[in-house]
């Protein structure tokens, strides 16, 4: 769910410019949302296939069976013969998971689609930066720890954490600027996005499986939606695991094959894919949550070739790393939140949206 379509307006940042970038340069022009339907149609179509194929060859046989059983035992002659009995309190704990995942799957792949990722508010401080209040001293103190090197970092976390606004343009050091259709300043670890169209608030990156950005206001129903895809297909694993191997049995004539092997086998196979393919893909996202990093800002990492480019990534970073488990509850919200598809209450809002107005600071 997560191949990158970033930003392209980040060669006005401190950090090293991307490589899609140039690629975007030389692209013939096109409208990069001709096609947005494709993916979502495509994921909603998967989901209807593995729900079905589950329901069709394996839990609505094994109703079937609790039904006939007690009732005309010559039913039982139709029954799937490749689905065995299973006691009745079996398949209600079956029928019931099954459906709770499904359930928290459609519900936090359509809100991860349906929910805004965060646009830089039309207030009077993105427009004009002098009303970030940042004094002269403090700028000359940004300025210095961003470009000494030896600066420790961890004994100065408490005034980088206390500046409204910290990245800067790699030119001339100036706030960095929209000037692509929103025409705002940027609050830090915001991207324009091409494909939306706006500026995105701790953009991750554009996901052409949600036609949407992930970003500040979406991102725990990304990766719920994430979870609980894992969930599904290693549910569907588990449970079917008999009926597959069934498959590999004479084939009882060929329009049963058809009609049932078949489907099972294929999508058996696409969910061995899909389970290991979102499960790396997954736990990859974990790691950046709890490292408090995005898509984008993981390959700048990797891209900062010096030494001074990976200070500068350094002293970013620590503003909005408070360490594992706060970083996860950023995101995620208290802990018994962490799986349900609500939103989470961002106690720091201010930081990304339009920081509260703070007294002028100094050094
Ligand atoms: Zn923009
Ligand atoms: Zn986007």
């Amino acid at each position: 769910m997560g191949k990158e379509h970033e930003d392209s307006g980040e060669n006005d940042s401190l950090r090293p410019d991307h490589d899609i970038e140039a690629g975007e340069l030389k692209a013939p022009k096109s409208d990069p949302n001709s096609c947005a339907w494709f993916f979502p149609v495509l994921v909603v179509t998967v989901i209807m296939l593995v729900y079905g194929v589950f329901m069709y060859a394996y839990l609505v046989p094994m109703m079937n069976q609790l039904h006939t059983s007690k009732s005309d035992k010559s039913e039982v002659l139709n029954a799937d013969p490749k689905v065995a009995p299973h006691p009745a309190e079996y398949v209600l704990a079956i029928a019931l998971t099954w459906h709770i995942l499904v359930i928290m799957l459609v519900v936090s792949y359509l809100r991860a689609m349906l929910t805004s990722p965060g646009s830089i508010p039309n207030e009077p401080q993105w427009k004009d930066p002098q009303m970030f209040g940042i004094h002269p001293d403090v700028e000359a103190k940004v300025t210095k720890i961003m470009s000494d090197i030896s600066t420790d970092v961890e004994a100065e976390a408490e005034f980088i954490k206390s500046v409204p606004v910290l990245e800067r343009k790699k030119g001339n050091a100036g706030y960095r600027y929209c000037n692509k259709s929103c025409d705002l300043y940027k609050p830090d670890r915001t991207h324009h996005c091409k494909f939306c169209k706006m500026c995105v608030l701790r953009m991750d990156h554009h996901c052409p499986y949600l036609a949407n950005c992930v970003g500040y206001g979406n991102y725990k129903f990304f990766m719920l939606a994430l979870f609980y895809a894992v969930c599904c297909t290693g549910f569907f694993l588990g449970a079917m695991a008999v009926r597959f191997y069934e498959c590999f049995n004479p084939i009882l004539d060929a329009g049963y094959f058809f009609a049932y092997d078949l489907p099972v086998a294929l999508m058996y196979l696409m969910c061995v894919g899909l389970f290991f393919l979102i499960g790396i893909f997954f736990s990859f996202h974990v790691y950046l949550t709890a490292n408090v990093m995005t898509t984008i800002e993981y390959k700048e990492k990797l891209g900062a070739t010096s030494s001074t480019l990976r200070h500068q990534f350094k002293v970013a970073h620590k503003k909005y790393d408070n360490g594992y488990f706060a970083n996860l509850c950023h995101v995620f919200g208290p802990l018994y939140l962490w799986l349900i598809p609500l939103a989470p209450s961002h106690p720091d809002r201010g930081t990304y949206t339009g920081f509260v107005a703070k007294p002028e600071m100094t050094a």
